[in-house]
This record gives structure tokens, sequence and C-alpha cells, in this order.
């Protein structure tokens, strides 16, 4: 098992310097990896990542939600094949500076299916950057 980062991830990296393995990875190109990733090989499940985060954006692999029901403002990130509608944002959410290539802010009640948020880990680390990156 491993954790796992979701589309609520606004690439603060607040959550890099706590890993004990150094399994967490910020996807590059943007356009193509929007979140950061970890890399299910190397994550010991420790959960050391998840209260770091501002934006909840961490689960267990086993505890992804299918049925994660946004909160007025919530802010997600995604490749714009996946969120069509998203835009640019630069400025702060929740008081952290976010910088990010295509985003959008929900309305709140959109029922999303985080666990389509899974895969991309294990083709970052096999098949993307992500390869190379912990060598
Ligand atoms: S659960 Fe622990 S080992 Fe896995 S990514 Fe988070 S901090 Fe790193
Ligand atoms: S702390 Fe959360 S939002 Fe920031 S990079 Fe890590 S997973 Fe993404």
């Amino acid at each position: 098992m491993t954790h796992i980062v979701t589309r609520l991830c606004l690439r603060d990296t607040a959550c890099v310097e706590v890993c004990p393995v150094e399994c967490m990875v910020l996807g590059l190109p943007e356009a193509e990896w929007p979140w950061l990733y970890i890399d299910p090989d190397t994550c010991i499940d420790c959960g050391a990542c998840v209260p770091e985060c501002p934006y909840e954006a961490i689960f267990p692999e086993e505890e992804v939600p299918f049925d994660y029901e946004a909160t007025a403002g919530v802010w997600i990130a995604n490749t714009k094949e996946l969120l069509p509608d998203g835009k640019p944002f630069e400025g702060e959410v929740d008081g952290h500076a976010v910088k990010l290539l295509n985003a959008a802010q929900l309305a709140g009640g959109e029922v999303l299916d985080l666990t389509e948020d899974i895969t991309p880990h294990y083709d970052f680390f096999s098949e993307g950057p992500g390869y190379d990156a912990l060598d």
C-alpha cells in the first residue's frame, strides 16, 4: 500500500520535508503531471505527510474517496484534458501562496471520484518522469 495525492493538491510542497523516505516528487512538466506524486514502491505508509497538507489532499490508498463531496470554494488542479474549464491561477488559498497552471474553484456540492487519481501515481513512477527522479 501507499499514500496517494489527489487533485486537491495545490503544489505548495508543504508535505515534502517530513517524508522519512523522501518518496514525494513534484510533478513536472506541470501540464502533464499537475500534482505532487508519491512513489508507491518506496512509501512506508507512515502517514507523516497527511497532517502537513493544508488542503487535505493526501489519503492512504485504500481510503481515497470515490464520493468526495466538495465544500464551497475548494480548489482542484488537473490536466487540461481532465479539467477543461480550468484556468491558470496565482494567489493565496487558505493563507498559502500557490501558483497553478490549470485549476478551478468549485461552487460546492460537486461529487468527485478521487480514486481516479490513484493510477497516475503508478504511471508517474513507471513510465513518467518519476522513474528517474528518485535514483
Ligand atoms: S506516508 Fe510517510 S512514507 Fe508515505 S509519502 Fe507520506 S510521509 Fe512519505
Ligand atoms: S502539502 Fe498537500 S497541497 Fe502541498 S504539495 Fe503536498 S499534497 Fe500537494
